[in-house]
């Protein structure tokens, strides 16, 4: 199962034994009437979308552990939008089942069912903290429609989505509250369900607080400064970083966020060394928008940098014997961390096929060491440029190695790419779960 279809899944069973437990189904069974249907279905749309948000907040907070489960954060991180997506579904739902009734009622269309309850058995505390839950949502209800359009149309630029998307805990500060008060309606705190509710909500509250107070992955922060900038002629910052009081210590292949003074916004990149040296870092950027395009303006040696993680399962551990890689444009990133350990160690010890496409030719292929590490490392390199239609297939591929049993590919490219050769090795009946990338749009 993937991991989105799992972690959804997880977390409407978790809404499903809370309402489970709750008196919804008691109030159901007692009086099947089509108004006590609705209210249920209130209830049970409520719960679950609360219960999407959390998963949605945890997933925020950047936990090691839970990124591990959903196979690496940039996986988590499409674990995110999804939940963000059924959740607001589920909101829509959940506002409809609530309204659509009222306005047949208005238009004439059904009966007017009078009160429904007789609103004793209610303290006033309980009325004004279920009432106050009510009018919030109804405006929450609009900004997180809003907001759920921005993160999802891709027109609207990064660094717009960035600062809305910031918006986020505050607004499910707001969402926890009505789904904690809600529940008074119906004596949930009578029942496990109302308790086990609560719980569910303090952990996004928490996971809000942390987002809020900016303390995501604050134990996993390292300073760093920078003591050498180079620019490639291909357009790429080659950064080296040395550490300050505590080293970095990270397996080749994982990624860092790296925060610069002049922006205060936090930009993943992969680690382009090894390892094997824990205070000496580097980075290879390269100008894809707003950011990366003005780093190399801002950047000076002495400038100090937040380093955050490390994070990602892109470390070339499979059960398979033979590797492919594959690396387009900056994707080389995770293959030069690798190449450098390999070849600190005398070399590799299962057979590696190398294909790295660019848009230029091999001498000013970036970085220049490249055919040199591959040698010393053992591995079989070929070199592509795609001006010249040099593009790789699958067939390639499956010319090279004989036969994808026991082989597994690791990818780092655009999107397109990889979707590219996955259609092309589905005809050679390959395992995608061999196929292992690291998603670089977190979006
Ligand atoms: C796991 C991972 C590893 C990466 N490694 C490298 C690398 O080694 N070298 C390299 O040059 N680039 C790498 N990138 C891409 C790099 O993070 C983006 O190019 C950079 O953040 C772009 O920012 P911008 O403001 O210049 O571009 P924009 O035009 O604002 O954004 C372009 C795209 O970059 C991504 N992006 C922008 N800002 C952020 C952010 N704060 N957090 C997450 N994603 C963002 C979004 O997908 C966005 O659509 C990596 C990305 C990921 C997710």
């Amino acid at each position: 199962m993937k991991p989105t279809t799992k972690w959804i899944t997880g977390a409407l069973v978790i809404a499903g034994v809370i309402y489970a437990l709750s008196p919804g189904p008691e109030h159901l069974i007692n009086n099947p009437d089509k108004w006590e249907f609705r209210e249920q279905f209130v209830f049970l749309t409520g719960v679950s979308a609360l219960s999407l948000m959390v998963l949605s907040m945890v997933i925020s907070v950047r936990i090691p552990w839970v990124s591990r489960q959903m196979q690496g954060l940039d996986k988590a991180y499409v674990v995110h939008k999804w939940t963000g997506i059924f959740s607001t579904l589920l909101i829509v739902f959940h506002w409809l089942g609530e309204k659509a009734p009222e306005w047949l009622v208005e238009l004439g269309l059904i009966p007017n069912p009078g009160d429904l309850e007789d609103g004793s058995g209610f303290s006033d505390l309980e009325i004004g903290l279920f009432q106050s839950g009510v009018a919030l949502i109804e405006f929450v209800f609009y900004i997180i429609i809003i907001l759920v359009i921005i993160a999802l149309v891709k027109k609207i630029p990064y660094h717009i989505f960035r600062k809305t998307h910031k918006i986020f805990p505050g607004i499910f500060l707001l969402a926890a509250y009505h789904g904690a008060t809600a529940q008074l309606k119906e004596h949930w705190l009578t029942t496990p369900g109302g308790y086990l509710l609560l719980v569910l909500v303090a952990i996004g509250v928490v996971a809000a607080f942390i987002c809020l107070f900016q303390r995501i992955g604050a134990s996993r922060k390292i300073t760093a400064i920078v003591n050498q900038v180079e620019h490639h002629e291909s357009g790429i910052l080659d950064i080296r970083l040395a550490t300050q009081e505590k080293p970095f210590i990270h397996r080749a292949g994982q990624y860092a966020f790296l925060r610069f003074d002049h922006d205060k916004e936090p930009h993943p990149f992969t680690i382009a060394s090894s390892g094997d040296d824990p205070n000496a870092l580097r980075f290879a950027i390269k100008s894809l928008g707003d950011f990366s395009g003005n780093l190399a303006n801002c950047l000076r040696v002495g400038q100090p940098v937040e380093v955050e993680g490390p994070y990602g399962e892109f470390t070339f551990e499979a059960p398979a014997g033979r590797q492919i890689w594959i690396a387009g444009g900056i994707g080389i990133t995770p293959f030069m961390a690798r190449l450098e350990n390999l070849a600190n160690r005398g070399g590799t010890k299962q057979p590696v096929d190398f294909w790295y496409s660019t848009r230029s030719d091999q001498t000013s292929q970036f970085p220049d060491s490249l055919e040199n590490l591959c040698r010393q490392s053992g591995i079989q390199f070929y070199p592509l440029n795609s001006t010249k239609k040099q593009y790789l297939t699958a067939e390639m591929l499956h010319q090279a190695v004989g036969s994808f049993a026991n082989v597994s590919i690791w990818f780092c490219g655009p999107p397109a790419f990889a979707q590219c050769l996955l259609a092309g090795l589905s005809a050679y009946n390959f395992d995608k779960r061999s196929f292992y990338y690291d998603d670089f749009a977190m979006r």
